[in-house]
């Protein structure tokens, strides 16, 4: 990346950079990690490498099984060359697994197995801590409508049934996950990452935190887990392990 690239957009642990091409962004990785609407934060060296190296892995799986994303290229191990999309201000997550704030607000202990997966759609906005919406909140307030939503949900439960099929495959459970979406023309894409910032997993024999929720509840060392697992993703290269 060069000096002269324009900063377009910095969020919490990603920084949005412009191009000489059009329609054409760069995506930087940091080290940050935040929790809690970006009440705890720190800096974790190789935070930003790791996350970007599985989410270009996972999208080039998707992009291979026919489910589109912004990713282009690599331009360095921390900075994806991306699409540029007119962002959907919605989080998309699928569950498979009763956890996080599903168990929080909800009669469900954590663990019980969720069939068919369950989609919950939250409205990004921190300062209004990401408000849960439904089908006819997100019609209203002509976020999207309805073919589009449904679009949106069909794409979300294929990449689920591909990254828990591919991540079972390495001893994995995908518990949950959370997707944004973007347009560019009349296409739906997935935009921003998939990495262990975004998915929440568990070791499939000891149901071990293998993600952010090691940051979230300090339940060790987020970098070692981070590299331990994103070895497992990523190793050897290709399905199968
Ligand atoms: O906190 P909650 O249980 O609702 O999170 C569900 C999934 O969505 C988790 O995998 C979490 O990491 C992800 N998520 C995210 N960004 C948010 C909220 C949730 O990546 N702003």
């Amino acid at each position: 990346m060069t000096e002269e690239q324009k900063l377009l957009y910095a969020g919490k642990a990603k920084s949005v950079y412009v191009t000489d091409r059009p329609g054409v962004l760069a995506m930087k990785f940091r080290d940050d990690i935040t929790a809690f609407d970006g009440m705890k934060k720190e800096v974790l060296p190789e935070k930003g490498s790791l996350n970007a190296s599985v989410s270009e892995f996972l999208f080039r799986y998707l992009g291979s099984h026919g489910v589109k994303s912004h990713f282009l290229r690599m331009a360095d191990e921390r900075t994806m060359i991306v699409r540029a999309l007119r962002m959907i201000p919605l989080e998309v997550i699928v569950r498979n697994i009763a956890a996080g704030s599903m168990v929080k607000n909800l009669p469900v202990a954590e663990g019980t197995p969720l069939e068919p997966p369950v989609i919950v759609i939250d409205y990004k906005d921190d300062a209004k801590h990401d408000p849960m919406v439904n089908d006819d909140l997100i019609v209203a307030l002509r976020i999207l409508d309805k073919r589009s939503l449904a679009r949106m949900k069909r794409i979300a439960l294929r990449t689920n049934t591909l990254l828990k099929e591919y991540l079972s495959m390495k001893g994995i459970l995908l518990v949950d996950f959370k997707l944004e979406f973007g347009r560019e023309a009349d296409s739906l894409l997935i935009g921003d990452e998939i990495s262990m910032d975004s998915m929440r997993l568990w070791d499939a024999a000891t149901r071990q935190s293998l993600d952010k929720d090691v940051y979230r509840f300090e339940k060790g060392d987020v970098i070692e887990t981070y590299r331990a697992v994103a070895g497992r993703i990523m190793d050897p290269p290709g399905e199968g392990s």
